[in-house]
């Protein structure tokens, strides 16, 4: 077992290798996903220790903090379980919209613990920012049911960088989650010096590009969800980035390892990014990405990797 990292300046600490759970339960995001196979997923990231399980309302909706809930339920496991889910979207008329009031988060917090069947939630996010709520004032809301016991640390998500820094003023926020992987490296200027300096933990999303970086496509691969609509997976661009991929191999191969763990393992091996969490869809999957943890970049690796994606 790896030595646990902290979550921010919160007292919730973590293997540093967590779970994505789009993919479970996530009927919205992905089709024909079978729930019996994401439950597994996650029974077997608890009992080959992971501990933090990322979530959100919007997974599902809602399915995926109720699957999850009844895993842990079920396993009798919640104290080995560092639970991260986020809040702030509602549906109105089959719309999406943002809410991030005092009154709306207030009762989603209470929302949220039922669904994970749980007295807690050890990480609460803002999913988005809405329109109105000043940044400071929404993570005000989670302070206070922070010292209520209800929840244990708090992050954000998809803030831009100055909405983080409005976000953080009283120096709340834990967590800032944002899209960050070797293809799109735009948080390494735009997030990372501020989070660095205040103790923010970074948890990238996206840190296989949705699988392209897990070194098994080609350029035959026909994709039947979101991904056909990613820019990473159209015609010139995903060929140039499989190209890439390959070198990566090569680095890999070299090691005796696979292209899926080096690129986790460089995730871990940048100051500032504290924790991981590659999506799975099946369980498989999950005892492979926890491979990352054997892994061992030098530095002359870690900047031929990031050479590659310059
Ligand atoms: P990801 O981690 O970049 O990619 C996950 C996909 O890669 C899996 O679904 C699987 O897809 C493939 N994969 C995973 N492990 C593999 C392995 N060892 N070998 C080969 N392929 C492997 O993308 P993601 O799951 O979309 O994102 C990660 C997590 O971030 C999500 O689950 C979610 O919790 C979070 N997230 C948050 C936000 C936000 O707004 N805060 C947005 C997006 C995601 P295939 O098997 O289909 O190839």
């Amino acid at each position: 077992m790896t030595n646990k990292v902290q979550l921010g300046s919160s007292e919730v600490f973590a293997n540093p290798i967590g779970l994505g759970t789009n993919a479970v339960g996530g009927h919205n995001l992905y089709p024909n996903l079978d729930e019996q196979v994401g439950k597994q997923l996650v029974k077997t990231a608890i009992e080959s220790g992971i501990q933090l399980i990322d979530t959100a309302l919007l997974y599902g909706p809602f399915r995926s903090e109720q699957l999850i809930g009844e895993v842990i339920k079920e396993m009798g496991c919640r104290e080995q379980v560092v639970l991260a889910t986020k809040i702030g979207p509602k549906f109105v008329d089959e719309k999406m919209l943002i809410d991030n009031s005092a009154d709306f988060l207030r009762s989603e917090v209470d929302a949220a613990l039922q669904r994970l069947q749980t007295d807690y939630i050890d990480l609460m996010y803002l999913h988005y920012p809405d329109e109105v709520t000043p940044k400071d004032e929404a993570i005000g809301v989670l302070k206070e049911l922070k010292d209520a016991g209800k929840i244990r640390a708090i992050g954000v998500s998809n803030f831009s960088p100055d909405q983080l820094k409005e976000a953080n003023k009283d120096g709340y926020v834990d967590v800032f989650q944002g899209q960050y992987n070797l293809l799109e490296r735009g948080a390494e200027q735009a997030y990372l010096p501020y989070t660095r300096e205040h103790n923010i933990s970074f948890i990238p999303y996206f840190p296989l590009a949705s699988g392209i970086l897990a070194g098994k496509y080609n350029k035959e691969y026909v994709f039947h969800d979101l991904r056909a609509n990613m820019p990473h997976f159209q015609g010139e661009a995903f060929v140039a980035n499989l190209e890439k991929v390959e070198q990566v191999r090569k680095i890999a191969d070299a090691k005796g390892e696979e292209v899926a763990h080096v690129v986790l393992a460089w995730y871990l091996a940048q100051d500032g990014i504290d924790f991981i969490i590659p999506g799975a869809k099946r369980a498989d999957q999950v005892q492979s990405n926890l491979k990352t943890l054997d892994v061992r970049l030098t530095a002359e690796e870690i900047q031929a990797i990031s050479s590659i994606f310059q």
